[in-house]
C-alpha cells in the first residue's frame, strides 16, 4: 500500500537506535498498531539507495516465519527512510538484561529455541542476519514469542556509523572472521550469526559483556584485539553442562566448526528445559518486567 505511511499516526517513542528512532504508530482507519522505524535523512543518495534495497530484501522474506519480525513497507521521503513493521509489545532482550542484570538459563533456553527457529528459516533462504544482539531480539508475551528484528540492514548502516561509538555496539557481536579480510575473501556466512547468538546468550547469563576485560575501554581497537586474538569467552562454571557445551559450540573461532541453527535446535540445552513450567509470561512476571 503506497499510502500506508500517510495513514499512520505517530505515538510514543519505543526506542532510539544508532540509525534513528522507533515509534509506536496507529493506522487511523483500522486502528491497527505498528512499529515505525525512521532513519535520519543524513545519508548521501547512494547509501540511501543501498539501505532501501537491503530493506526491500528483508521485506520480501520476513513474512513467512513466526520468529522473524514482519515488515509491511519501506518508504523514502525527503531523504528520510521509514520502515513499517510488526509491533512487539514487551521490549527487547537488552531491556530485560538491563533491568535484571542476569537472565536465568531456562529463559535463555526458551529464547534460543525461538531465535534458532528464526535463524533456521533465514539461513534456509541464504540470508545472513549479520546483527544478532540483545536489542534485536524482541519479546511478545501474547502470543509468547521471541522474534528477530532488523536483518539485512545493518552492514550499510553500520559502515556509515563507523566513526561513532554506536558502531562499536554493533561490531561487538561480530564473529572473529568478520574482521579478517583474508578469510573467504572477506565474506562470511550463516555461522557468523551462530557466534553472535552464542555471545548474546553468554552476556545474558554472565550479566556483563564477555569480550571486554575489567577496566578496558569499550573502543574499537580493544574489541577487535580481544575478539580476534583471545580465546573465545568461556561460559560460567556454575552453568549446566548442557548450556556450557552449547555456548562452547557457538563460540568457536573456526567458523566451519560451529553447528548450524538446525543442528542446535536438537541440542540438549533446548531439551532439558522443554518441560519446564516456565513460559515467557511467567518468566517475565517473575523477572517483573
Ligand atoms: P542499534 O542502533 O545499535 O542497532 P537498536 O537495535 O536498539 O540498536 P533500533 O533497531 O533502531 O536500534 O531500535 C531501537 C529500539 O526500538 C529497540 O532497542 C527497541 O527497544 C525498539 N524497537 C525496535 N523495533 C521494534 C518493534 N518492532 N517493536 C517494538 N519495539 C521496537
Ligand atoms: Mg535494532
Amino acid at each position: 500500500d503506497p499510502n500506508l505511511l500517510d495513514d499512520l499516526e505517530r505515538g510514543e517513542i519505543l526506542g532510539h537506535g544508532s540509525s534513528g528512532r522507533v515509534y509506536k504508530v496507529v493506522h487511523k482507519r483500522t486502528g491497527s498498531v505498528y512499529a515505525l522505524k525512521v532513519i535520519q535523512a543524513k545519508h548521501d543518495p547512494a547509501v540511501r539507495k543501498q539501505i532501501k534495497k537491503e530493506m526491500e530484501i528483508s521485506r520480501r522474506h520476513c513474512g513467512h516465519s513466526s520468529f522473524v519480525v514482519q515488515c509491511y513497507g519501506v518508504f523514502e521521503r525527503m531523504g528520510e527512510i521509514s520502515l513499517v513493521m510488526e509491533l512487539m509489545n514487551d521490549g527487547t532482550l537488552a531491556d530485560l538484561l538491563a533491568k535484571h542484570k542476569k537472565i536465568p538459563e531456562h529463559f535463555l533456553s526458551f529464547v534460543s529455541r525461538h531465535v534458532l527457529k528464526g535463524l533456521k528459516y533465514l539461513h534456509s533462504k541464504k540470508i545472513v542476519h549479520r546483527d544478532i544482539k540483545p536489542s534485536n531480539l524482541l519479546l511478545n508475551r501474547n502470543p509468547q514469542l521471541v522474534k528477530i528484528a532488523d536483518f539485512g540492514v545493518s552492514t550499510e548502516l553500520a559502515s556509515t556509523f563507523a566513526q561513532c561509538n554506536s558502531f562499536v555496539g554493533t561490531c561487538a557481536y561480530f564473529s572473529p572472521e568478520r574482521f579478517d579480510p583474508d578469510v573467504n575473501g572477506g565474506k562470511y556466512d550463516c555461522s557468523a550469526d551462530i557466534w553472535s547468538l552464542g555471545l548474546t546468550l553468554l552476556e545474558c547469563a554472565l550479566g556483563y559483556f564477555p569480550c571486554l576485560k575489567e577496566g578496558q575501554k569499550p573502543d574499537w581497537p580493544t574489541l577487535i584485539c580481544n575478539i580476534c586474538l583471545d580465546d573465545p569467552p568461556a561460559p560460567p562454571k556454575d552453568a549446566s553442562p548442557e548450556f556450557q557445551n552449547f555456548i562452547r559450540l557457538c563460540l568457536q573461532k573456526d567458523a566451519t566448526l560451529r553447528p548450524s541453527a538446525h543442528q542446535l535446535l536438537m541440542h540438549p540445552f533446548l531439551q532439558i528445559y522443554e518441560d519446564h513450567s516456565c513460559t515467557l509470561s511467567t518468566s517475565l512476571e517473575t523477572l517483573s518486567l
